[in-house]
């Protein structure tokens, strides 16, 4: 059985997310899509806000089991029995740092293997931060997240009020 675990913030998913759990269910025994429990990033969303979307989104993928986890990537993986970290890639701009990264895991566990999925040409623009961007301006989202996401940034969103500088931070140094 080929195990592998797709890594990241998801904060909150996005359908480019959910288009690679996807794809990653076709090409994998078991995927493991595993969020980081606390990223060097500015959350929104708090660990069991992220899965419970991610739980959600993957609800019909027999395949998939969402879980989180701390540490070093790769020491979760192999303790999973993890062959490969799934990665998606965007336009050019993520080559660096994933390759970067790949690198990095490579020489930590040379024997998990690190798969980039190219974005579907409708995502490739999407990322978190602009998602947030957009609806911080009230923009419309119905087409980047699921339907049980978008209520529920706005609400998030809503309740930040007129704090300019959470806002700055949430979008800002992000990818
Ligand atoms: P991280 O903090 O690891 O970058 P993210 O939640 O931002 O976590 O992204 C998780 C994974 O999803 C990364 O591999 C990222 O490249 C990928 N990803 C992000 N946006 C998209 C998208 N629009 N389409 C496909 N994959 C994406």
């Amino acid at each position: 059985m080929t195990i592998a675990i797709y890594p990241g913030s998801f904060d909150p998913i996005h359908n480019g997310h959910v288009e690679i759990v996807k794809r990653a269910a076709k090409l994998f025994d078991r995927v493991i899509w595993a969020a980081y429990d606390r990223p060097l990033k500015n959350l929104l969303f708090d660990e069991m806000e992220r899965l419970e979307f991610m739980r959600q989104a993957a609800r019909e993928l027999a395949n998939v089991q969402v879980l989180s986890y701390h540490g070093l990537t790769v020491s979760f993986a192999r303790q999973m029995g993890a062959a490969a970290i799934v990665r998606g890639l965007r336009a050019t701009h993520d080559f660096e740092i994933e390759y970067q990264m790949a690198l990095i895991n490579a020489q930590q566990a040379p024997e998990i293997d690190t798969v980039c999925l190219m974005t579907g040409a409708s995502y490739a623009f999407l990322s978190s931060s602009i998602l947030k961007e957009v609806a911080l301006a009230d923009g419309d989202i119905s087409e980047m997240v699921p339907s049980f996401v978008a209520p529920r940034l706005k609400q998030r969103i809503a309740q930040l009020g007129d704090d300019r500088s959470e806002k700055v931070k949430l979008v800002s140094l992000q990818e």
